[in-house]
């Protein structure tokens, strides 16, 4: 049974008041063909019946926008069981895969799974270990995290959903290398960083802070040009998990709902490249020799335990948001070329506002190669040598990082002319 909802006189009450016909459709039984068309007489009742859990089915909600289809998910919660499900069945892909190591492709992984799961099945993999699982509602998180998936924009070329689970894959890797036995980290606070990591460009629209600073945006507004994209970025994800459906922290107790917030706060506005030398230099100052000559990582000790952590935390996710260069050549000029397609967009709408712009987004100016081996000397590598110093194993992403300085010297980037973007 489909059933349509025909809401185009009571839209102003609704999030998307522009839409001129919006259809609800009941999936029910798949042979049943009968259809029903039913007025409601105030989007509210609709809201309403979306929150109110009695329907239990799947539903999904669709529209046209200036002539676009647009579509939102209200999931059942058989589906978010769903995911579990799925997950196991992906499970033994990933671990071939290199869930665990820098080989992983996240793009050969998308491929199998689908890019509406890549995402959540990714996180989860993180995830599904972790004790507080079991002290929250998994129902709503997975609707959370669907609902994170359908925030990140497909039509952005790099900051979308695909990167936001790169950089959870990229930090649990850092953790895994060492990083996690260099604070007391709680099942708590490493749930709430991987969650962090999968918000952190949530709803990015392409466009990075000096352009919404220039442009003078509304996010540039709201935030009044501080860390722009990453206050919006957690804020928006905040505005969802409130929502009923989404919100898997109320079985939390206020203290843990805190310090999950913090986490999700502080991880998320450590994304600042803005932050970078400073984050880099207070890292560097823990790094001491102990008695043996060996380096160490000896945070001030004034400091709480819980700031020691978030301030790893910080370093882990900023560098995990640079990680495309500690991949293979292979993967690391592709999300080049999709940061690139991202950045000359964003060039193109500076030059049609009369906006400053800079080389790096010229599509005729930027040398690309020359500017990514400037990139990852002044940025990437310091921050990785800096982190391999107290955690060995990340000499692996500094030899990959090396690596990739000589294939870009050799390399003569032409930027590709159509970029497959789902
Ligand atoms: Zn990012």
């Amino acid at each position: 049974m489909i059933i349509r909802l025909k809401l185009s006189e009571f839209l102003p009450d609704h999030h998307h008041c522009s839409l001129n016909q919006i259809e609800l459709k009941e999936q029910v039984d798949q042979k049943d063909q009968d259809q029903k068309f039913l007025e409601f007489g105030r989007c509210n009742l609709l809201k309403q019946f979306l929150q109110s859990g009695s329907h239990s089915h799947f539903i999904h909600l669709e529209g046209k926008k200036n002539g676009q289809q647009i579509a939102c998910r209200q999931q059942d919660q058989q589906q978010y069981r769903n995911f579990e499900n799925l997950y196991k069945q992906h499970n033994s892909m990933l671990v071939e895969e290199g869930i665990d190591d820098l080989k992983f492709n996240i793009f050969k992984a998308n491929q199998i799974i689908g890019r509406e799961n890549s995402l959540i099945i990714i996180t989860y993999h993180f995830l599904s270990n972790n004790e507080i699982l079991r002290s929250i509602n998994q129902d709503k998180l997975m609707s959370f995290l669907s609902n994170i998936y359908q925030g990140y924009r497909r039509d952005v070329a790099y900051h979308n959903d695909l990167h936001g689970a790169d950089v959870v894959q990229s930090s649990q890797i850092l953790l895994n290398q060492g990083l996690r036995k260099m604070a007391a980290f709680d099942a708590l606070d490493e749930f709430s960083f991987i969650i962090a990591c999968a918000c952190h460009d949530y709803k990015h629209d392409g466009f990075n802070n000096q352009y919404h600073i220039n442009s003078l945006s509304e996010r540039a507004i709201r935030y009044n040009d501080v860390s722009v994209q990453e206050n919006f970025h957690v804020a928006s994800a905040f505005e969802d998990l409130m929502r009923p459906e989404n919100n898997f922290l109320e079985q939390l107790d206020i203290t843990q709902q805190k310090i999950f917030r913090k986490r999700m706060i502080e991880s998320i506005l450590a994304t600042d490249m803005a932050k970078h030398f400073d984050k880099l230099k207070a890292f560097q100052q823990c790094i001491q020799k102990d008695t043996l000559g060996f380096n160490t990582y000896l945070p001030c000790p004034s400091d709480q335990p819980s700031k020691q952590t978030q301030d790893l935390f910080n370093i882990a996710i900023h560098a995990a948001d640079l990680g495309i260069h500690c991949r293979t050549f292979e993967l690391s000029l592709k999300w080049s070329e999709l940061l690139h397609e991202e950045f000359f967009f964003q060039g193109d709408e500076e030059r049609r506002l009369g906006l400053p712009t800079m080389d790096i987004f010229d599509r005729v100016k930027n040398d690309v190669s020359k500017n990514q081996i400037g990139f990852i000397k002044f940025f990437v590598l310091p921050l990785y040598i800096s982190i391999s110093e107290v955690v060995p194993d990340a000499k692996e992403q500094v030899e990959n990082i090396e690596s990739n300085i000589e294939n870009w010297g050799t390399y003569k980037y032409t930027h590709p002319k159509n970029i497959e973007l789902e």
